[in-house]
Order: structure tokens, then C-alpha cells, then sequence
């Protein structure tokens, strides 16, 4: 009996045992564990099958998960300003669902002329919600790289041309997304600053401007936002291939930042095995199998680092630690994202939503010209408001390229203006027109385009004010992703259009939508003109809001509106600086980009970097400083009052910049170091302080290869844009 007691109580603990053994939950299922244990027991779990499956695309948009351990595939999605339709499986045709209509956000150029990173915060946050409710991993965006020229079809999917404004305005975006349990995929890493021969234009730069001026917004991204993952570029640098690059990944992103993320392609962008494998990439997606021009369907094992890849290390070509390395990261990403079991659930298309597009677009514009006071528009003093333009009536959240989007609902200019000032007052005229939007093909417009101008400059004639809404589109040799604009003027007849419409009327807004700058020759005549960017889902609210009054506009350059092309520094050297000669493209211009080359080489620009206008004015005091030598590890405080002059609340962005008094090396004549944007009531007065230390002062030394800062004297300007210095004081670095 007692032998069979004992029996039964053995049975039963071996079979608890049993039972605990069976369910005791897997390291790497287990949420409560730290990432990278893991990740390490799932790695350790893998075959080499497994692990190289990680490194490929599986469809245009997804990777291979490790389908017998119950680790998820990766779902990716177009960024920057959205979350991209459904494509099919194998092709970039829509997949046709009917529940993946998003929310637009404003284009990044608008982003960055709000200089607000507070805005930056609430796009990320809610273009993350967007991503993570239509389950999506990892989000194709932000992209920084830096605004070279002005011909440039992908400037407006970028942060303009200032290191400093594009790295405050990227760290609170990726922030922002990453929240939701979706990685940024920060783009296009990186030089990547043309899209004429992108995909095989080498770039021939000097260290420093890749340190000072190419880098920072990325280097920014990785080491303060954190992203957890970058794509690799198309183009080559130093004759090396983006995504397979020694230099930018291995050893910068990798070795100097201490990226634990993942490198993905650009679509297309691995161009061999060995390379992509040993130089930094981790995951490869779009590669077409025939070179960069055609491909074979279902076509994922080819991928270079699919079989060939398993191949070489099975032979030892390529060590096992190789991919060791790569799954780790991969893993990381999965577990960081798909994996995350906290990640909320998201939402699409919200009100709360487009609220944030349209705070974001209004924050934004930029008011460029109001000399005859025409804005902010008193309706109740015209009878006629005549709209013309296509813009006004143009959806501009489609086309671009890969940026492209279907939205639930875009608000034009023409419907915000109508929802404004009232349907009987308004009246609207094409004016011009352009083809539909076509990927790398330009349709040309059907209507006649004499007929158009003659009937919108009828209408202005008889109107008592004109609001005219152009500027460039979304389009193919537009603001596009894959073939750059093919001039610096405005297209489709617009120039001879505006210059007729203002003789036809002395009461003419002009609202400019377009990512990028474009030459002005009627800017003498024109009194009132504003830059209208590509505002997303609320761009006719937020265009109302501003024209209205209801909004006092408080966006300012992020970039310089040169007078002709050829005062811009990647225009000055011929063909070798822009577009190059299809091998090769040589930044001469160096570090002089954007106004450090105007500032430098003293050339007028139209518009400068940092310049917008307001409905109200403010008044600059004097900057002061807490000291006026700097010590090696001090920090120097500078304060200046500014007070709001006019009658209305607006917010201003003060700017400071530095220039170094004395140098062994050259130095731009002033560099931005730090802004701030305040709200400020009509009469209200604050303290703006900025604290900055010896990592404003230096530069980044070709000869000493490092950054350095000279002692000696700095001079510190702060105003409201570039051009327009308001005080100055001086410092000395010990
Ligand atoms: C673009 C990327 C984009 C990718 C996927 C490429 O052609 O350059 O920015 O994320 O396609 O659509």
C-alpha cells in the first residue's frame, strides 16, 4: 500500500514536470526577458537556413519571419508623409483593399519650415499610429538627405539644406514612431542628393562635407532618435555602391555610431553578395534580378544575399559569424517591433489626425511677401474673389513616386477657400494645366492652354482680389522621386500666366505649392506671395487658415531661393558639380551648401535660408552672454529679449548663428547653431536663452581627420532669418 502510494506521488510530480517542462515558455517568447537574451536564444535556435531567409525580401514589401519558431515576417511601408497603399505581392501594382486609405501629412519640407520640433513630435507619433494600425513594421522614412539644388524631384520629401535644422527637426519624428512599435527607416543613406543616375552616380566629396554637412541629420537620427533601421542609397560613394559600403556603413554608421539596427536596400539597391554581405547590409529588398532593369517574378531566392549568400557560407567564402551578425540585428528589429507585445494598436485616419496635418501645414507656410498688406485677406472687403490655378484644385497627395498616397480625404485650397469666404463669393479658373500624374512619364495636358490663360485673366479682370494657386506638382521632372526637374523655372505657361494676372488686377495673392525653389522673375511686381508646400490631407484648410487670418503665418525657409540656378554652389562648377557625367558627380562646393555658399561667396539671394514674414512684427534687444570666454568642457548662455510689436499673437523663430573670426581651415561665413520658436501675445515680451558649447564652434578637420575647434574668436549672430542679423556679440574660445 504504501509502495503504491509512493508510486502514485511520483507519477504525479514526473507528470507535473512533464506538463512545466512542456509549457515553461522559450526565452525568446518570453516578453519579461530582456531583448538581446532573446534574441540570443532565438538565434541560437536557427538553422543557417533560417538565419540567411531573415536577410531577403519575401514579397515587395515583406521578409521572410522564421515561420517553425513563430517569429514573425516584417511588414514595410512607404514614408515619409503616410502610410502607403497595399501593393500586390510581386508587382508595385495596388492591391485594390478598400481599408487602407490614410491620412496625407504635410510633405517634409513644410515640416522643416515650421522649425518647430514639437511638430516633428506629433508627426511622428501620429504617422506611427497610422503604421502600426495597418500593421506595419517598419515606416520608409524620415529621408535627410540634404537640399543641394533646387532640381533635385526628392527635395520635398527632405529637411531642407541645413545640418542642424534637418538633425532637430529628425530626432522627435523617429521618436515620435518608434512609440507605436514601428521602426523608422531613416532615408536615403545617404549622398543620395540627385535623382538623375541615381542609381549608378558616384559621388566624389571631401571628408568634411560628408562629416559637417551630408552626415549630421543622420548621424542625429541613429545616435539621439534611435532609429532602428536606415536604408541604404542607390548611388555610389567614392565609387562604392550605397548599400554595400565600406566607408558610410561599416565604418561610420556602424563603427562610429554604434547603428545595432538594420541596413535595408533601397529597392534595388544590393548589387552583389560578397560586398553587401561583408560591407554593413542587413536586409535586402526590391532587388530586380537582371541588373537595376528588369525582373523575374517570384524571383526572392535569387537575391544576392538569398542562395548565393547561403552558398559562400556554407563554402567558407563568407564566415558564419557574417550572418550571425545580420540575424542578430534582423531579430532585434522583429523583436523591437512585430514582436512587441506593448505596441498599441494605432488608428487611421482620425480626426485627431488630421488636426495634427493640419497644425503642421499651418505652422509651415512661409509668408514671403506681403508689401501692400493685402494678407491676412478682410473678405468682407471684396465682392469677387477670383481663384486661379491648378494647384487649387490638384490632388497632390498622389504621384511623386513612392511618397505617393491614397488618402480618405484631401481638402484642396479652392474647398478650404470656398469653406472660408463663402461659395458666392468665389469664383474659379483653371488657368493652366499639366498631365496626369504618371511614374516616369510626363502626359501632356489636354486643354488649350491659350484658352485657359485667356479665360482666368477674363476672370481676374473682373474680380476685386485673385488668389492664385500654382507652383510646381507632384509629377514626373516635378517634385518627383526618380528623374530631377529639368529647369529652374516654373512650368506649364505659369510665369507669362502671373505676369498677366498681375497687370490684369492690383489685388493678386499668389500661393506657391512645391517642395522646392523656383526662379521669380515677376517678383518686383507682385506684392503678396506665399509658399504653400505640399500641406497633405489639410493643405485648403490650412491655406484658408493662413490666408484668413485665423492662423498668422509662422514658417520660414528651410532652404535659399536663389535668384537664377547658377548662383547656387552645386551649379557653379558646369556639369562636374551637377549632374555630373553619369559616373561620376564632384561636390566642388564642399561645405559651402545652401546659404553658407551665399553667405560666403556674397551673393543676393532671392529669399534667404531662415526667412519668413508674420501679420505681426518683433522687436529684437540686445544679446547678452554669461561669459565671454569659453573653457574646454563650459557652456556659454546667451540671452536676448524679444518682444511682439504688432497687433496680433504670432510666433517667431529666432535664430543663432556662428562665425568663426579666424581659422586655419575655411569656414563658412555664418553656420546655424541653435533656434527656438516662441509664442508671443501682441505686446508680450520674453527671454529667449540658448546654451551652446565647444561642439558649436568646430569643424570637422580634412587635414587632422577629426572634429576640432580652434581657439580664439567667435562671433554669434542672432536674428530672424540668415540675412537679417539683429544683435551680435563676441566669445572666446580658450
Ligand atoms: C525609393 C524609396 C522607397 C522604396 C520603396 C524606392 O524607389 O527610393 O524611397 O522607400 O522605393 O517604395
Amino acid at each position: 500500500m504504501k509502495h503504491k502510494k509512493l508510486l502514485i506521488s511520483s507519477l504525479i510530480l514526473l507528470s507535473t514536470l512533464a506538463i512545466n517542462a512542456f509549457s515553461q515558455t522559450p526565452i525568446y517568447l518570453d516578453s519579461n526577458q530582456p531583448i538581446e537574451a532573446r534574441v540570443k536564444d532565438a538565434l541560437s535556435r536557427m538553422t543557417l537556413e533560417e538565419k540567411v531567409k531573415l536577410c531577403t525580401a519575401q514579397s515587395k514589401f515583406s521578409t521572410h519571419g522564421v515561420q517553425r519558431l513563430g517569429i514573425p515576417e516584417l511588414w514595410m511601408s512607404d514614408g515619409p508623409h503616410g502610410v502607403r497603399a497595399e501593393l500586390l505581392w510581386d508587382s508595385w501594382n495596388t492591391a485594390n483593399w478598400t481599408n487602407d486609405s490614410c491620412t496625407a501629412f504635410p510633405a517634409l519640407t513644410c515640416l522643416a519650415a515650421t522649425w518647430n520640433p514639437q511638430m516633428s513630435a506629433i508627426y511622428g507619433k501620429a504617422i506611427g499610429e497610422e503604421a502600426v494600425y495597418r500593421r506595419k513594421d517598419v515606416l520608409l522614412g524620415p529621408g535627410v538627405n540634404i537640399y543641394r539644388t533646387p532640381l533635385n524631384g526628392r527635395n520635398f520629401e527632405y529637411m531642407g539644406e541645413d545640418p542642424f535644422l534637418a538633425s532637430r527637426m529628425v530626432v522627435p519624428y523617429i521618436q515620435g514612431v518608434q512609440k507605436n512599435g514601428v521602426a523608422a527607416c531613416v532615408k536615403h543613406f545617404v549622398l543620395n542628393d540627385q535623382e538623375k543616375w541615381r542609381d549608378k552616380i558616384s559621388v566624389d566629396i571631401s571628408d568634411r562635407a560628408l562629416y559637417e554637412i551630408y552626415l549630421p541629420a543622420f548621424k542625429a537620427a541613429i545616435t539621439e532618435g534611435g532609429a532602428w533601421s536606415i536604408m541604404g542609397s542607390y548611388n555610389k560613394i567614392r565609387g562604392q555602391y550605397a548599400c554595400e559600403n565600406e566607408l558610410t556603413l561599416n565604418k561610420i554608421l556602424k563603427g562610429e555610431w554604434k547603428f545595432d539596427g538594420c541596413v535595408v536596400t533601397d529597392w534595388g539597391g544590393a548589387h552583389s553578395t560578397k560586398a553587401s554581405a561583408l560591407n554593413g547590409l542587413d536586409i535586402e529588398m526590391g532587388t530586380y534580378t537582371n541588373g537595376f532593369t528588369s525582373n523575374r517574378a517570384f524571383a526572392y531566392g535569387d537575391y544576392f544575399l538569398a542562395t548565393p549568400y547561403l552558398k559562400m557560407l556554407k563554402s567558407g567564402e563568407i564566415p558564419v559569424s557574417n550572418v550571425d551578425d545580420k540575424a542578430t540585428r534582423i531579430l532585434r528589429l522583429i523583436f523591437r517591433t512585430a514582436m512587441n507585445k506593448n505596441r498599441p494598436y494605432g488608428s487611421l485616419a482620425s480626426e485627431e489626425h488630421y488636426t495634427v496635418g493640419r497644425t503642421i501645414a499651418e505652422e509651415g507656410i512661409v509668408l514671403l511677401k506681403n508689401s501692400a498688406n493685402l494678407l491676412p485677406i478682410d473678405a468682407s472687403k471684396y465682392k469677387s474673389i477670383a481663384i486661379i490655378g491648378e494647384n487649387a484644385t490638384r490632388k497632390l497627395t498622389e504621384g511623386g513616386g513612392s511618397s505617393e498616397l491614397k488618402v480618405k480625404q484631401e481638402t484642396s485650397p479652392l474647398k478650404g477657400l470656398i469653406e472660408k469666404f463663402g461659395a458666392d463669393k468665389i469664383k474659379y479658373s483653371l488657368g493652366y494645366a499639366s498631365g496626369a500624374a504618371a511614374y516616369d512619364r510626363v502626359l501632356k495636358a489636354r486643354l488649350n492652354p491659350d484658352s485657359l490663360s485667356a479665360a482666368a485673366v477674363d476672370l481676374a479682370t473682373k474680380s476685386d482680389l485673385v488668389i492664385f494657386v500654382g507652383g510646381l506638382n507632384k509629377n514626373t521632372q516635378q517634385d518627383s522621386e526618380g528623374n530631377d526637374r529639368q529647369s529652374f523655372s516654373l512650368p506649364f505657361g505659369q510665369n507669362e500666366l502671373i505676369e498677366k494676372l498681375l497687370k490684369a488686377n492690383k489685388n493678386v495673392v499668389l500661393v506657391m505649392l512645391s517642395g522646392n525653389a523656383y526662379e521669380i522673375p515677376w517678383i518686383k511686381q507682385a506684392t503678396t506671395l506665399v509658399q504653400g508646400w505640399y500641406g497633405g490631407s489639410e493643405a485648403g484648410h490650412a491655406i484658408a487658415n493662413v490666408l484668413s487670418g485665423a492662423v498668422t503665418p509662422s514658417g520660414k525657409l528651410p532652404f535659399t531661393f536663389p535668384v537664377k540656378l547658377t548662383d547656387t554652389g552645386a551649379h557653379s562648377f558646369g556639369t562636374e558639380t551637377y549632374p555630373g557625367d553619369g559616373v561620376t558627380v564632384s561636390y566642388k562646393e564642399d561645405i559651402l551648401v545652401g546659404y553658407r555658399w551665399f553667405d560666403t561667396k556674397k551673393i543676393v539671394p532671392q529669399f534667404p535660408f531662415g526667412y519668413g514674414l508674420s501679420y505681426t512684427t518683433f522687436a529684437y534687444g540686445k544679446a547678452k552672454a554669461d561669459k565671454t570666454t569659453l573653457g574646454e568642457n563650459e557652456t556659454v548662455t546667451i540671452t536676448i529679449p524679444v518682444k511682439n510689436t504688432g497687433k496680433v499673437i504670432g510666433k517667431e523663430i529666432v535664430e543663432l548663428y556662428v562665425k568663426d573670426e579666424k581659422s586655419t581651415e575655411l569656414r563658412p561665413e555664418k553656420e546655424l547653431k541653435a533656434f527656438s520658436k516662441i509664442e508671443l501675445k501682441a505686446g508680450e515680451e520674453q527671454n529667449i536663452s540658448f546654451t551652446l558649447d565647444k561642439t558649436a564652434l568646430q569643424f570637422y578637420s580634412d587635414v587632422k581627420k577629426g572634429w576640432i575647434a580652434e581657439p580664439g574668436k567667435f562671433t554669434i549672430l542672432i536674428g530672424s532669418s540668415s540675412r537679417d542679423i539683429k544683435s551680435i556679440l563676441d566669445i572666446e574660445l580658450k
